[in-house]
């Protein structure tokens, strides 16, 4: 084992709640939720793994009862941390839920940092970083698809690929220094055509791992979405018509305005973060005395741009200014209020400006047109959609960057050989690689990093 202290946390949400949970690790975790423990059962360490047992939480320099507790007693290797490990369900008061870690504490144990569990499930073994890197995705996930592909890497689905790129590698290297080392042995080293053939299928592996970045990213960290339009076009309305049934979060940003509010939808598994929802939704008036710089702003942060039109308006000249500004961004143009009468017969205008883009028509009030709308985003924004997504994505710019670099040596070591240069020039850039891709899994990877790492993790994880 790799640490022997005990450590201790609340590992559930702070503030109040049905339940608490104070987790303990380490060698001396039994012995220690022993001494504050009593219930029918005498000696927590005589019990079997994985069992409950109802009794009180008992201040041991008192006596005073604290809680009524259930005790889960879960023996190593079998754990989350390959440690013995208990957890304490106690009331989920925040006074309770401290009071029980402080008297664990008194009793042996040390309070763990943030991600101590984790890293400690990292460093026994049972997981490799880019699992442990998983749970932090799982648990931040914001929709069902970024789950999905949390819980993928969770289960090694990453770690898998790497590993067999590794493995190539290796057998690759090893080859090749034999054949440095053992000149005499008549070792049978690969032909120059078959160096090469390896070579370019790992570049190949890594690449189409690379590939995946892309919609990784949008998985994991949604796309920032502005509507914008003149006042009136109804921008409020389909943004109210977008989250209906399908509003994933709303969360309030800290340390921002206290009504910025950022409002996600999600679209086939995308979350689309709209920008700025306070001034959309903001009365005309005041939303045309600070429309043009709020539009600007949101215009300069978004990836993706929702430009709404009154279908029976015409296209006024505000609106071609607007087209102007969106020209070279991915965006969508929404003819909205198709229900009214009066419809613009051709959207010419609209063409001659933005030729390659789509328009939509809606009604944000009859809701029509809005899952059209819905399958023109996701389209736009990775073809093909991501709902039901299962496979492997590198959503982790720290994998990404690993994977850039080993690409590069191995470039590099191509370069060296069609140079006709020396096997072991090549071998020096096949290890560098080889160390690149062990950064993802932790299997070559510095403390700091490590420690980085496990400390974005919450208390208690
Ligand atoms: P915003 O200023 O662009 O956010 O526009 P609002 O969403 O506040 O809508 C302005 C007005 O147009 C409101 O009275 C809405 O009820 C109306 N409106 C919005 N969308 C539609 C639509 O699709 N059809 C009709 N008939 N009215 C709409």
């Amino acid at each position: 084992m790799y640490v022997s202290d005990t450590i201790a946390a609340i590992s559930t949400a702070l503030g109040e709640g049905g339940i608490g949970i104070v987790r303990l690790s380490g060698p001396q975790a039994i012995e220690i939720a022993n001494q504050v423990f009593e219930g029918k059962v005498s000696n927590l360490k005589e019990v079997e793994s994985y069992s409950a047992h109802y009794g009180n939480i008992i201040n041991p320099a008192n006596k005073e009862v604290i809680d009524e507790v259930i005790t889960l007693v879960m023996k190593e290797p079998k754990t989350y941390t390959k440690e013995d490990v208990v957890e304490i369900d106690c009331h989920g008061g925040s006074v309770v839920t401290h009071k029980i870690l402080e008297i664990v504490i008194e009793a042996g144990a040390r309070l763990a940092e943030p991600g101590e569990f984790s890293k400690r499930a990292f460093l026994n073994g049972r997981i490799d970083l880019a699992q442990a890197e998983a749970i932090i995705d799982l648990i931040n996930s914001q929709t069902e698809t970024a789950l999905k592909t949390a819980l993928n890497q969770l289960e090694g689905g990453l770690s898998k690929q790497v590993n067999q790129i590794r493995d190539n590698l290796i057998e690759l290297l090893a080859n090749l220094e034999a054949t440095i080392d053992f000149p005499e042995d008549e070792i049978k080293g690969f032909s120059s055509a078959e160096i090469e053939a390896k070579l370019n299928s790992l570049e190949e592996k890594i690449d189409n791992l690379l590939a995946t970045s892309k919609k990784g990213k949008i998985i994991k960290e949604g796309i920032k979405t502005a509507i914008i339009g003149r006042p009136n076009v109804g921008k409020s309305s389909l943004l109210n018509a977008l989250l209906r049934e399908k509003r994933a979060i709303v969360t309030d940003i800290p340390g921002t305005t206290r009504d910025v509010i950022e409002e996600v939808i999600n679209i086939d598994g995308i979350p689309v973060k709209i920008i700025d929802t306070a001034g959309i939704r903001e009365a005309a008036d005041e939303v045309e005395k600070i429309g043009v710089e709020r539009t600007q702003k949101a215009l300069s942060q978004a990836d993706l741009v929702l430009l709404v039109i009154d279908i029976n308006e015409g296209i006024t000249k505000e609106d071609k200014k607007l087209m102007e500004k969106i020209k070279n961004k991915k965006s969508v143009v929404i003819a909205n209020k198709v229900d009214l009468k009066q419809q613009l017969s051709d959207f010419k205008a609209v063409k001659s400006i933005l030729s390659d883009k789509e328009i939509v028509k809606t009604s944000a009030i009859e809701k029509e047109g809005i899952e059209k709308l819905e399958e023109v985003i996701s389209n736009l924004v990775i073809s093909g959609g991501v709902k039901g997504e299962k496979s492997t994505l590198i959503t982790n710019i720290r994998h990404k960057n690993a994977l850039k670099r080993a690409k590069n040596f191995i470039n590099d070591s191509k370069q060296t050989f069609n140079k006709g240069l020396a096997n072991d020039f090549i071998t020096i850039d096949l290890r560098s690689a080889l160390e690149a891709l062990g950064e993802i899994t932790g299997d070559s990877i510095d403390e700091d990093i490590i420690d980085r790492i496990f400390a974005d993790f919450c208390l208690g994880k």
